[in-house]
């Protein structure tokens, strides 16, 4: 079979076998996204959700009230996620480049083509490719795969992504096997794969509803 046929079928049986979100559908808000996004970075999802929260309900989240808030109070609503100070000083950072330079709104920057609004992204305090990558593909519709943790596993397990390969090249990959407009479901269904079934520890082969066409099948019971 070959690799696209292969890659086509597996996301046709994910896509029977996960639902994806409602928020999953490109529009989402640019600067809520960017917050949400470096909040999340090495955080469990629930404390990300949580510490969002917190936020909203002390601040306005639009760039200029972030930039103009206090950092202790910012640091404080963050508390509950992973390396919070770190994370308060880029928001506020951010929101006050946001606010200044580009007249307080995502919307001109998004609107550059992907590989110059990547760039410009990325200049911004806290924002590394996956961020960058995530607020392109959720709130301004760009053809783009963030590759997280669990992309990065599951692609290389299914050999869809050379083994050693850094975020680029996994990235690179994925996008060269599937078609743009399935970029959105690709990222958010090999994360719901990798939660459920292909976990970093243990994955469960024998339930896997893809380990047909997986190169990897079973080889990881034997190293446990
Ligand atoms: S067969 Fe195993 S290694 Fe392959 S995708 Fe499924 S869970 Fe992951």
């Amino acid at each position: 079979m070959m690799g696209e046929e292969r890659a086509d079928i597996i996301l046709k049986v994910l896509q029977q076998t996960f639902t994806l979100p409602k928020w999953a559908d490109g529009q989402r808000n640019p600067f809520e996204t960017l917050i949400v996004t470096i909040i999340s970075q090495n955080t469990a999802d629930r404390n990300t959700a949580k510490a969002f929260e917190r936020l909203s309900k002390r601040f306005e989240i639009t760039p200029e009230t972030l930039a103009k808030a206090e950092l202790s109070q910012i640091e404080e609503a963050l508390q509950i996620a992973g390396l919070y100070k770190n994370k308060a000083k880029a928001i506020k950072a951010v929101s006050a480049i946001i606010s200044e330079k580009f007249g307080g709104s995502m919307q001109p920057l998004l609107s550059l083509p992907l590989e110059e609004a990547r760039k410009t992204l990325m200049t911004l305090p806290g924002v590394g490719p996956k961020t960058a990558d995530v607020v392109l593909l959720f709130a301004a519709t760009q053809p783009t795969i963030p590759v997280d943790t669990h992309v990065n596993r599951v692609a290389k397990r299914l050999g869809f992504a050379p083994a050693t390969g850094d975020y680029e090249a996994v990235r690179a990959s994925l996008q060269a096997l599937y078609d743009p407009r399935d970029y959105l479901a690709v990222h958010v269904l090999l994360i719901a794969h990798g939660r459920r079934y292909c976990r970093a520890r243990r994955p469960l082969c024998e339930q896997c509803p893809i380990s047909m066409y997986c190169p990897s099948r079973g080889i990881w019971d034997k190293n446990d």
